[in-house]
């Protein structure tokens, strides 16, 4: 089916129900929130006599000037909702052991398609955010759905973020177009990328270390361990030593770069970035997945990294000598 007759369908759902409940993935990042609130205001105000949440137990702190504002709901007020479950490709991610329970789930996502655990799933891997897929849910449907800036500003994090600024092959003519669209509800920009860049100076210090001792592999994949110990001596979370993974993003020939995290449960979260060259495969083989130049991953011990770290020196030997043109 095309993809804008799946849009009137999910148009015609939401009409249809009078309560309708969003979820998300754990670990909710940028476009996760963003599209979850931008979703949630526009049918607030679109439809103000129908009950709309957004239901979440994950948060990220740096997000909190989005207006999270998530609620909790018993089991038994799913049986009646319209469950929507986005940015999240594969169920077991979704961070709400309810969103079953609903009467129907309609999946909208852009990640590479994985598992289609809705009654309707709409999935458009053109789209380098989820929060472009409401924005244009939105435009073609203006006659019926309105927006605000609370959601306009979520919508626009959501695309800035996932896109890297909008720095990614991903950002289309049509992605800009759509960033206009909510340009256009006065955004404090300003605001919006203080919000989003500064850090405190604890983890100003751990990218220090993580500038200290990071390693390359033979033909230049940047790895970096990140202890619980090294995370405890400057007093940071998980959450926040996580997002020192672009620390590595800008050395010529390092196509990859992985930051391994240590959480408190001492499982190893992974985070693998990369330019020109595909890891989603090599994501997938360490029970993760994700995009072609951005994924996640588990392992469990020192073995693991290993042998991650060496598959990621293939993945990226075998890239350099087929391909031209990379930096
Ligand atoms: P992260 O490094 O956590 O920001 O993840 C990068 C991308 O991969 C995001 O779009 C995530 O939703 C996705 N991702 C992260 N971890 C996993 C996983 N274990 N399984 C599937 N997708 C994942």
């Amino acid at each position: 089916m095309e993809n804008k007759e799946i849009r009137k369908q999910i148009l015609n759902k939401i009409i249809a129900y009078e309560k309708i409940i969003i979820c998300r993935h754990v670990r909710p990042d940028g476009d996760c929130m963003g599209s979850t609130i931008g979703l949630r205001e526009i049918l607030r105000i679109s439809f103000p006599d129908k009950k709309i949440y957004s239901i979440g137990y994950q948060t990220a702190e740096y997000l909190s000037f989005l207006s999270l504002e998530d609620e909790k709901l018993p089991e038994e007020e799913y049986k009646d909702a319209l469950v929507i479950v986005v940015d999240t490709a594969n169920s077991d991610r979704i961070d709400n052991p309810y969103y079953k329970s609903g009467k129907e789930i309609i999946k909208i996502d852009h990640h590479i398609r994985v598992e289609d655990f809705g009654t309707i799933n709409y999935v458009d891997e053109d789209m380098p955010a989820t929060a472009c897929i409401i924005t244009e849910l939105y435009e073609e449907n203006r006659d019926i759905l309105q927006m605000n800036q609370k959601a306009a500003q979520a919508l626009y994090v959501g695309i800035a973020t996932d896109t890297g600024r909008f720095r990614y092959r991903g950002v289309s003519a049509k992605v800009l177009r759509l960033s206009a669209i909510l340009l256009d509800y006065d955004l404090d920009l300003e605001k919006i990328y203080a919000n989003l860049y500064l850090k405190d100076i604890a983890s100003l210090k751990l990218q220090g270390d993580v500038f200290r001792k990071f390693k390359s592999t033979p033909n230049g994949v940047l790895y970096v361990y990140v202890t619980n110990k090294m995370q405890k001596k400057y007093n940071i979370s998980p959450e926040d030593a996580a997002a020192l993974v672009n620390s590595l993003d800008s050395v010529k020939d390092s196509l990859i770069w992985i930051i391994f995290v240590e959480q408190k449960d001492k499982t190893i979260r992974v985070r693998i970035r990369s330019r020109f060259v595909a890891i989603d495969k090599l994501a997938n083989k360490y029970r993760g997945g994700g995009h072609a130049n951005a994924s996640g991953a588990v392992v469990y011990n020192g073995r693991e990294i290993k042998q991650l770290v060496k598959d990621a020196d293939e993945v990226l030997e075998k890239f350099k000598a087929s391909e031209e043109g990379w930096l």
